[in-house]
């Protein structure tokens, strides 16, 4: 059963408890009729009894056992239509009468047969009902009656009945064989076009979908459910092709660039300020590969990172102000200012690496798109169930558009271009990251030309 194929496994099925109900119902059919049969024979036979008991009587002491006008009735001398058969014996069981049709044969008494039990018996090679009983007169036993009739149209019938049956009953199995498995290889079609679909799938070719089948059956869903996650495949696929050729640019890049300088640059002989000002640019070139490279592999730790979190009680009001010192030689080239008002101490329980790396890139975004001589804040607001922490900046801001790309990877706004501020995209993918590993919510509004601003929201833990 295992080796079948799916049709073919549930045409089995279907037929096995079809042909177990066709059986059951044939064999109530066969049963019904050959109770109705025999119970008309036994009938007829008791009614010819009554009749022959009655017409017993003796007459001077001479026993009259029938009229033998009777014997001259049609079904007493011939066999062919509905004979009945009588036979008068002694108490010796020595015939002492019996009906023409019986010519020279006689009905043989059964010995095992109680009085008036009705059995099957053959004469003349046919089957016939017999039954026997003792006839009393003046309530002395003085013999017995026995009274047959034949079977054989009941029989015939029977046989036939069974013939039928018998035959029906293979052919209706294999024609409803053959329909269940048409039908079930009609139903399971869909399967076959998931196999189909699923076979010209590769990781080159994602394109192929499963056409959904007209029926909004199980089918339907299974179908539409390997679609859905085709789609999520592709699209995850898309993203890491993506990233691969957006990091293999990006690190290509300032390669190139420091190629390309030091190839002028040894053409011919240089003063010593043009050596300095070219090997400064090769420097900040590998600065700029350093950063990205270091980002690249932060990126590739956090894919599994979750495991390897260390939660901690952490002040935000010293993560926040370790974050500005360390920004403050920017602060200063900028000519910014960072303005904090923190109410209270607020205490998370968070990663505080993780945490400053959050902080890092969104106090270092607030200065980089920011103009010379702005102000930056930093807003800590207590609320009911959760801690809000809002950096804001007075910097070019984010289209409206841009705003659900600034966390993509590799994603940098057309006003970030052109500002000619230096940045590779990674940063916010970054703390994207990070705040789904953290459970911190981060949101951005923005208008262009006036400044950002980036909410963190912490949920506070039970002891807050
Ligand atoms: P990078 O700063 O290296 O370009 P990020 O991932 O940190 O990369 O930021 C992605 C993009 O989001 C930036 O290129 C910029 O277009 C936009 N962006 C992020 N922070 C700000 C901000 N404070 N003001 C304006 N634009 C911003």
């Amino acid at each position: 059963m295992a080796q079948l194929s799916f049709k073919n496994r549930i045409a089995f099925s279907y037929i096995l408890i079809t042909g177990l109900l066709i059986f059951v119902v044939f064999l109530a059919i066969y049963y019904i009729v050959k109770y109705t049969v025999y119970n008309h024979v036994d009938n007829a036979i008791s009614i010819e009894i009554e009749n022959h008991l009655e017409e017993i009587n003796t007459k001077n002491g001479t026993l009259y056992l029938i009229d033998l006008d009777e014997w001259k009735e049609r079904e007493h001398i011939t066999i062919d239509v509905n004979p009945v058969f009588i036979q008068f014996l002694d108490t010796n069981k020595v015939i002492i009468e019996k009906s023409p049709n019986l010519k020279k044969q006689s009905l043989a008494y059964n010995s095992k047969a109680a009085p008036y039990e009705f059995f099957d018996t053959t004469m003349f090679g046919y089957t016939i009902r017999q039954v026997q009983l003792p006839f009393y007169v003046n309530k002395e036993k003085r013999g017995y009656l026995m009274i047959a009739m034949s079977l054989s149209d009941s029989k015939k019938v029977l046989d036939k009945l069974f013939d039928v049956m018998s035959i029906a009953f293979p052919v209706i199995l294999l024609l409803l064989f053959f329909l269940a498995r048409f039908f079930a290889g009609r139903s399971i079609q869909p399967i076959n076009s998931i196999i189909g679909t699923a076979n010209s799938i590769t990781k080159d070719h994602l394109k192929a979908r499963i056409p959904l089948p007209q029926n909004k059956d199980e089918l339907y869903v299974l179908s539409q459910t390997i679609n859905n996650l085709l789609e999520r495949i592709e699209a995850t696929i898309q993203r890491e092709k993506q990233f691969t050729s957006d990091a293999s640019h990006e690190l290509r890049t300032p390669l190139t660039v420091i190629k390309g300088t030091l190839e002028v640059l040894i053409r011919k002989p240089r003063d010593t300020s043009e050596y300095h000002e070219k090997i400064n640019y090769c420097i900040s070139e590998v600065d700029r590969l350093n950063r990205l490279v270091d980002q690249l592999l932060l990126l590739a730790r956090f894919e599994n990172q979750r495991q390897q979190l260390k939660i901690e009680k952490v002040l935000f009001n010293d993560v926040i102000s370790e974050t500005i010192l360390h920004f403050s030689n920017e602060l200063k080239v900028k000519n910014c200012s960072i303005s904090v008002s923190l109410s209270k101490e607020f205490y998370i329980k968070t990663d505080a690496h993780l945490l400053s790396i959050v902080l890092s890139n969104l106090v270092s975004n607030a200065i980089k798109y920011s103009r010379n001589d702005s102000k930056i804040e930093i807003i800590a607001k207590e609320k009911l169930e959760h801690f809000e922490f809002l950096i804001i900046d007075n910097g070019i801001g984010i289209a409206a558009h841009d705003l659900e790309n600034v966390f993509e990877q590799f994603f940098r706004s057309k006003e970030a271009l052109n500002s000619e501020v230096k940045g590779i995209g990674l940063g916010l993918s970054i703390v994207k990251k990070i705040t789904e590993l953290l459970n911190i919510t981060i949101t951005v509004s923005s208008e262009v030309g006036k400044g950002s601003v980036f909410r963190l929201v912490f949920e506070k833990s039970d002891n807050d």
